[in-house]
């Protein structure tokens, strides 16, 4: 097994302790950008990592064995699809050994019983499986793979007899929003403790897709009205995360915690990301773990340090009360939408581009486009 932690140069600081940005509690690791599904909402690169560039079996499981040093608590296996790994469960039993909660992030399509099983007596801890929707032939077309809404069923059935707590990620847009009741109620019947509905976020794949998915501020104000009635029935039997859409919002959502605060992703190829869209801000370089020990990228990695704080933060933000509170917002979303990370977050009232991005929301939610770009490792497949 391979030491990263040779190659450091002697620094006097113990990686991740003793620093102003605090200890990390949770990473997303995303293992592979394999997937068999094709979601124009795809919240992973345009510029997807070949399978050549993922780490090995040995390099994911070093660094596995650094977390609990760092401060780490939990770690999400994620692509990608991670079940497109012949190693996974290899992966989860390096995570229980090193004391980590264990969460795997899957579409569920390729997953069996028997190594569902072999999962759970590696020690994985939660389940969460995405849906497109609660009508087969809509979920079908969204994920861009045939008699995938079938297989997620039956993968969720499997995962609660294993007895493992499962979680139903419903990711809303305008040509679903119409099927969140009963998507809901899908979630209820199969047994979930948990809901997240995450309405698109506009990055990489979802934002070469934003005028076939961005929803009506109708659609919003009915997926506001359905979640608030279903918070209330539900108490106690369906726990609901909601994720509002950013353009119809009037202040920026806390992302990640704050940029290097909270939460990191590591990429299939080994980079250290603080969250997974980074990579779409041109111009910055992140450190790799095939170069450096995870606690070195934690504490010195130059992109981490970049927007770490308030120091760097420009007006409105700076002289701003909320200023510790939601850090400025989404950087990623800061360069989309303004081409200047260091912006403020348009998602924010104050930001002086916010008026431009309600009335792009407006506009592109009325467009009336219904096709698909798809994502793929070739760029992207336009629907037929
Ligand atoms: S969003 Fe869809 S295409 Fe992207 S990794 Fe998840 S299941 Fe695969
Ligand atoms: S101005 Fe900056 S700190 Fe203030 S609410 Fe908006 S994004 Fe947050």
């Amino acid at each position: 097994m391979s030491d990263a932690s040779a190659l450091e140069p002697d620094t006097g600081l113990t990686p991740g302790k003793g620093t102003s940005h605090g200890l990390p509690v949770a990473v997303l690791l995303e293992v592979t950008h394999r997937c068999p599904l094709q979601c124009p909402y795809c919240s992973n690169p345009v510029e997807l990592d070949r399978p050549k560039s993922e780490l090995s079996t040995e390099e994911w499981v070093r660094v596995l064995h650094e977390m609990p040093d760092l401060g780490i608590l939990q770690v999400h296996f994620s692509g990608g699809e991670p079940m497109a790994r012949k190693d996974i469960v290899e992966l989860v039993q390096a995570a229980t050994d090193a004391g980590l909660y264990s969460n795997l992030i899957t579409s569920g399509v390729t997953l069996t019983r028997e190594r569902l099983e072999a999962l759970a007596d590696a020690g994985l801890s939660h389940v969460q499986i995405s849906f497109q929707a609660n009508d087969p032939v809509l979920a079908n077309r969204v994920g861009g793979y045939k008699n995938g809404h079938a297989k997620k069923l039956e993968a969720a059935k499997w995962t609660r007899e294993a007895g493992l707590p499962l979680t139903v990620n419903a990711v809303m847009h305008r040509q679903n929003l119409h099927e969140l009741p009963d998507m809901i109620d899908m979630a209820v019947e199969m047994g979930a403790h948990r809901i997240e509905v995450a309405n698109v976020q506009y990055y990489g794949w979802a934002l070469k897709n934003r005028a076939a998915l961005m929803p009506t501020m109708a659609q919003i104000e009915e997926c506001n009205r359905v979640v608030e009635e279903a918070e209330e029935r539900l108490k106690g039997i369906l726990a609901i995360d909601y994720v509002v859409p950013d353009y119809y919002a009037v202040r920026p959502k806390t992302c990640m915690g704050g940029w290097g605060r909270q939460f990191f992703n590591i990429s299939p190829a080994g980079r250290v990301l603080p969250c997974h869209a980074a990579e779409s801000i041109t111009g910055l370089e992140f450190d790799s773990v095939r170069d450096h020990a995870l606690g070195w990228i934690w504490d010195h990695s130059p992109a981490l340090n970049l927007y770490r704080g308030t120091d760097w933060m420009p007006e409105p933000c700076q002289s701003c009360d909320f200023k510790e509170e939601d850090f400025g917002g989404c950087r990623c979303q800061a360069f989309a939408l303004t081409g200047d990370a260091a912006n403020t977050d348009p998602a924010c009232s104050f930001s002086p581009h916010h008026d431009a991005i309600f009335k792009t929301a407006e506009t592109e939610a009325e467009t009336g486009e219904t096709r698909f770009i798809y994502r793929n490792l070739a760029g992207g497949t336009p629907e037929a």
